[in-house]
């Protein structure tokens, strides 16, 4: 699968099949998405509802091929382990990994191109803004999905073996 800026400078190569795709809810990705959509030109990291949907990778599994230079790491705190990375070129939020720590990656979902996988879940839809209305396409979780927490450590596991 392949993922690209708004803009095309910067591309990324993913291998295989993801771990899971959700769209979060959290105050967090909700504080995250803020920060990138005021940067200049930056278009909309969130969906309408206020959810951002993201597809996980392992993290040996995706790769910056095209523009690795062009990327840029935003903190909600200088303290945070999480990193969400930018784009420079267009602003586009490209993906969100972690300084240490865990396996994978979440890639924007709106930046992949072609034939998506199905979306999984709705997690952490207790900060979602008032009022909103979810669908019932695929199942909701007020914090993470006990599904989404399997599939990481079978993930890790997985890698740890070598397969
Ligand atoms: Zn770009
Ligand atoms: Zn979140």
């Amino acid at each position: 699968m392949t993922a690209t800026c708004s803009c095309g400078r910067v591309e990324l190569k993913a291998l295989g099949r993801p771990i899971v795709s959700s769209v979060c809810y959290c105050d967090d990705c909700q504080k995250g998405a803020d920060q990138i959509e005021a940067l200049p030109s930056a278009g909309a990291v969130r969906d309408p509802d206020g959810g951002t949907a993201y597809i996980l990778f392992r993290k040996d599994r995706i790769e910056c091929c095209k523009g690795a230079e062009l990327l840029r790491r935003y903190k909600l705190k200088e303290t945070s382990a999480t990193n969400r990375v930018v784009a420079t070129c267009c602003n586009s939020a490209v993906f969100m990994n972690f300084d240490k720590g865990p396996h994978w990656v979440s890639a924007y979902r709106a930046r992949f191109r072609g034939e998506l996988p199905p979306l999984d879940a709705r997690i952490c839809t207790r900060f979602r803004a008032d009022g909103v209305a979810l669908p019932d396409d695929v199942p909701s979780y007020r914090g993470y999905s006990p599904g989404l927490v399997v599939k990481l450590l079978a993930s890790r596991v997985a890698m740890l073996l070598g397969q």
